[in-house]
């Protein structure tokens, strides 16, 4: 039951209680002041009645007395006065009139105890009052009744017995409760009426809050409350309103960024919110992914892992992973959850010859779950006559410029629909994959190169002029910055000087460990000179690489070179610049890294400094 209802129906039934206690008041009320009224009439009547006996008698006219009340008889609602006499008056003056002997039980009681007695009672439907009012002896009235009568003081002489008929006052007072009735009943209407004027935007407030919630519970946040009156339901539905607006922009900003990451655009049908968290824990599960990948030794296990993640998270049973190898070959890594399993979904063909394959040929997306028999080398098993044939999505991963490996989705005909929904989803995951592979392939690759240095096991300046393009190649695809870090020890001359160039070296390999430790796999690690280090962090800005270089500081300030016979403690003066925040070319940006490190020297050394154009040009500078 609605609310408007629920409160109409209590004023009703107020209304109606009001009118009901109204009514039994006036009943009693009437009934209460009509024999009080009547009492004072009926001893006012039997009065006149004596007073007219008594001048009779003092007057000798006592044998008229019955037209004397007969008289009285006519006076309108007096239906009945009759007068009884008692036995010490009918001893005294003998039998009276027939009219006045003793008619009823009431008038005997009334002669014999001397008190009146009244009644009320219904004849034909008519009220009557009776009263019958004793006449006792007294000899302190005028005139004094032993004058005539020879009877003691106190004596009952007589009665009168006085009906009154209330037909008329009842009426009276009907119509008079008539009256107030209607009044009280249209008071009443118009108390409801304007209730339920002023309940009304209080009821359709909470109706439409109501149907709001529902929809935001859907994940709609568009609907908005009318705002009916300018006061506290006004105020609420205004409030709801901003709230309302406030949630579907947040939620608009999210899940558009959120899309933007997944590649996902926003589905008109998906609930919003449901969409966004689903998103957002989509989003999160790939940064974790990214970071125990980024522990993983080999790209083996990197491999293995995704084709985990593709069974667990996803469903997906049938699929296989590739690896360029060289100009033309594939090699399969992982196929149907099985490492190095056969060329299971496609020609073997594309083993020897990649340029077969579609995906590895374009480096786009090859979608046969929309476009069955897009690609050629897909083999589906029983061929496409069978009832629910298989469909393939293949996603070629770039590293380095080129397509590094493919990763293929079977899935059936009667599934082609969600597994091209969740394509986005995996792309985000093969997106956090990607730089990880690219840098253990690096790794792989220069494990045992000339591109290393051998003291300190860290790539040497060879290696980064070697590697550079890639890396700028891979910072302008990804629209992401590098950062980079030159890291100088401070006074290190001296520790040669004091303590020889062994224990110089080892100090330069403790560092080197530091510095491995501080960073993550993909990010890249150099011995720049001497005991100049270079870090160049991936996907970094100048904020995040300030907070990577006061950690590095930090860390080697804290740490202890065990050397022969105790414990060195060094520092590190770090100079930071941003590509191509700072520069167009990487070379420069490096030059400005080497600016900022000198400029930390020349301020007192272990400190980070983060390299400004003011610095360039600077006299003081030293390069
Ligand atoms: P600062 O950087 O704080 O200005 O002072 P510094 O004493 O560290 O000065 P600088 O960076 O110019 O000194 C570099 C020294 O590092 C010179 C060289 O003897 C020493 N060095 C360079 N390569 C090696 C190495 O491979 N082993 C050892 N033991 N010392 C090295
Ligand atoms: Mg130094
Ligand atoms: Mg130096």
């Amino acid at each position: 039951m609605t609310l408007n209802r629920k409160i109409t129906l209590l004023l009703i039934t107020v209304a109606c209680g009001i009118l009901a206690i109204f009514m039994l008041i006036s009943l009693y009320a009437f009934r209460h002041l009509s024999i009080a009224s009547s009492t004072g009439h009926v001893q006012t009547a039997a009065e006149i009645v004596r007073v007219l006996l008594t001048e009779s008698m003092i007057n000798g006219v006592i044998a008229k007395r019955e037209q004397s009340l007969e008289r009285l008889r006519d006076i309108r609602d007096l239906r009945t006065v009759r007068v009884v006499r008692s036995k010490w008056v009918n001893e005294q003056f003998g039998q009276g009139l027939a009219r006045e002997m003793v008619a009823d039980e009431i008038e005997t009681n009334v002669l014999d105890n001397g008190r009146p007695q009244f009644a009320l009672r219904e004849e034909d439907g008519q009220p009557v009052f009776r009263g019958t009012i004793p006449y006792v002896a007294s000899s302190r009235g005028t005139p004094n009744c032993l004058q005539c009568h020879q009877v003691a003081e106190g004596t009952v002489l007589g009665a009168v017995t006085i009906e009154l008929s209330l037909t008329e006052l009842r009426r009276q007072a009907l119509y008079g409760a008539l009256a107030v009735l209607v009044a009280v009943s249209l008071i009443s209407l118009f108390a409801i009426l304007g209730a339920r004027r002023l309940m009304l935007p209080v009821g359709d407030t909470a109706a439409a809050i109501g149907s709001l919630v529902q929809a935001a519970l859907r994940g709609d946040f568009k609907g908005r409350v009318q705002q009916r009156t300018k006061d506290d339901i006004g105020d609420i539905a205004a409030h709801t309103n901003k709230l309302l607006s406030f949630l579907d922009e947040g939620l608009s900003q999210i899940s558009e960024r959120v899309a933007q990451l997944t590649g996902r655009p926003p589905q008109h049908d998906d609930n919003q919110l449901l969409a966004t968290i689903d998103m957002i824990d989509g989003l999160a599960d790939a940064t974790r992914f990214k970071a125990t990948i980024e522990e993983d030794e080999t790209k083996t296990e990197i491999y293995e892992r995704f084709g985990l993640l593709l069974g667990r998270r996803f469903g997906v049973e049938a699929y296989s992973i590739y690896e360029a190898h060289g100009a033309t070959q594939l090699a399969p890594i992982s196929v149907d959850g099985e490492i190095s399993g056969s060329c299971h979904w496609c020609d073997p063909q594309i083993l020897v010859r990649s340029e077969m394959c579609r995906a590895k040929r374009s480096g786009h997306p090859v979608d046969g779950l929309v476009q069955p028999g897009i690609c050629f080398a897909f083999r589906a098993e029983g061929g496409n006559a069978e009832p629910d044939p298989w469909r393939h999505y293949c996603l070629p991963l770039i590293q380095s410029g080129t397509v590094g490996c493919i990763v293929q989705l079977v899935a059936r005909e009667s599934e082609a629909a969600a597994r091209l929904g969740q394509i986005p989803y995996i792309q985000v995951y093969l997106r956090e994959m990607a730089p990880v592979l690219e840098a253990k392939r690096l790794t792989e690759t220069l494990r045992d190169s000339s591109l290393r240095d051998a003291m300190t096991d860290l790539n040497n300046r060879r290696f980064l002029e070697q590697y550079v393009d890639t890396l700028i190649a891979s910072s302008r695809r990804r629209n992401s910055p590098l950062a980079l870090l030159m890291i100088d020890l401070d006074y290190f001359k001296m520790v040669n000087d004091s303590y020889g160039h062994d224990v110089g070296d080892s100090v330069l390999k403790g560092l080197a460990d530091v510095l491995k430790q501080s960073v993550r796999t993909s990010d890249i690690l150099v011995r720049f000179g001497g005991e100049e280090f270079l870090i160049v962090l991936q996907d970094a800005d100048g904020d995040n690489a300030l907070m990577v270089a006061e950690k590095i500081r930090a860390r080697v300030a804290d740490f202890k070179f065990r050397i022969a016979g105790g414990m060195l403690q060094k520092t590190v003066s770090i100079g930071v610049a941003v590509f191509p925040d700072d520069s167009e070319t990487f070379w420069q940006t490096l030059k400005y890294a080497d600016v900022a490190l000198y400029r930390a020297k020349d301020d007192g050394r272990n400190r980070v400094v983060r390299f400004t154009p003011d610095m360039w040009g600077d006299e003081t500078v030293v390069y």
